[in-house]
């Protein structure tokens, strides 16, 4: 096993335990074998997002609470936290799908290609090798 499937392996390995589901993808450039890796993906269904959103939603209030005895920030913290609670609890429960991030061997040198999470997932995704800079094409195997 080389360094590069080290890392495949290992960051799959949390992606996965965080819940995520591997989507297979192509990574592809010019003049290059495709290679295949996996981006992670959450769904969350309706029932989860309204958990998730009351549960930050309670957070930040609690938050806010503990602020309240803290001086000079007590002014500022608490109404802010006040405000954000249903804003980002209105955001989390519109979140349909959260990806993690992905990971693939480079078509060119083989090393560890990543993937940022936390993005829109827009086919295809264009990442940069880290080793060799070569510009990679990301996009789901084809037939799935
Ligand atoms: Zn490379």
């Amino acid at each position: 096993m080389t360094a590069a499937d080290a890392e495949i392996a290992e960051r799959s390995a949390v992606w996965t335990a965080a819940g995520a589901a591997r989507l297979p993808v192509e990574l592809r450039a010019d003049g290059c074998a495709v290679t295949i890796g996996g981006v992670f993906v959450r769904d969350w269904s309706e029932a989860d997002r309204r958990r998730r959103a009351l549960r930050w939603w309670a957070g930040l209030w609690a938050l806010g609470i503990a602020f309240v005895f803290v001086p000079i920030l007590h002014f500022v913290v608490p109404p802010a936290l006040l405000v954000a609670g249903p804003i980002v609890a209105s955001r989390i429960s519109g979140t349909k799908r959260t990806v993690f991030g992905g990971v693939g061997p480079c078509p060119r040198c083989g090393a560890a290609v990543v993937v940022g999470g936390g993005i829109e997932l827009k086919w295809p995704l264009r990442e940069t090798c880290g080793r060799c800079y070569l510009a990679v094409a990301v996009a789901p195997v084809r037939g799935l």
